[in-house]
């Protein structure tokens, strides 16, 4: 056998392995498997981009908190201060007054505050009610995908060892090429489906341009490799 029957049977393989895997993965299984893996991603990112909303939101709130302790703190404060002043007969009108507008004062920041924590705490309710849609979402979604899954996996099981055979097939082909011509083959192979084809009717099977008749006669001759002058495929009779 020459080396371009052998190059030529191991495009055969290679092509039936292609198709092989082909077929596999078209499966509605397969298909429906990859669909299900898409939108598991997307929910998780999702929830990533909740979690980290949340965990912002909570150290906002966490910090709001401790303010409005202190304001409180500062309030109470200043009450007891009042009423001392109140009983006290050498406070002035005057002094009186200050210390009710500094309580007053107080207790506009503590208002203004509980208003944005009650915003806050809204926020977070609101958003955890998704981050519950998007999880049940999500969980639907993993079981439709563990179920799909065992499926594909038995088809794959069913294909396996049809394509362990040929993989093997193609390592004992690939053997008994010459390492130069394998190159130039596999170097074809990125841009042709088929890098080696025959010549029938004169012409090159790949792109079916014409050969000139000294081309073809160098073809048949079988002593050398020649490519297509057109395509660069390997020509093989
Ligand atoms: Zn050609």
């Amino acid at each position: 056998m020459s080396q371009l029957d052998c190059l030529w049977e191991y495009q055969q393989t290679e092509l039936e392995l292609a198709k092989l895997k082909k077929d596999m993965k078209s499966s509605a299984a397969y298909q429906k498997r990859g669909k299900l893996y898409k939108l598991l991603v997307e929910q998780q990112e999702i929830i990533n981009g909740y979690e980290t909303e949340i965990k912002e939101h909570t150290e906002q709130i966490a910090s709001m908190e401790s303010q409005l302790n202190s304001l409180l703190h500062d309030y109470d404060l200043e009450n007891s201060e009042l009423e001392i002043m109140q009983n006290d007969d050498e406070s002035t009108a005057e002094e009186l007054t200050e210390a009710r507008k500094s309580i007053e004062k107080l207790v506009g920041r503590i208002n203004g505050l509980n208003r944005e924590l009650s915003k806050l705490i809204a926020w977070c309710d609101e958003i955890s009610d998704s981050v519950t849609k998007t999880y049940a979402k999500a969980s639907r979604a993993k079981r439709d995908y563990d179920a799909v899954r065992t499926v594909c996996d038995a088809e794959k099981d069913s294909f396996m060892p049809k394509i362990d055979a040929l993989t093997k097939q193609l390592e004992q082909q690939e053997a008994k090429i010459p390492p130069e011509l394998m190159n130039r083959y596999k170097s074809l192979k990125k841009n042709y489906l088929t890098p080696i084809a025959k010549v029938i009717n004169g012409q090159c099977g790949g792109c079916y341009m014409m050969l000139s008749s000294v081309q073809e006669k160098k073809v048949a001759a079988g002593n050398q490799i020649i490519q297509c002058e057109n395509c660069g495929r390997l020509l093989f009779m």
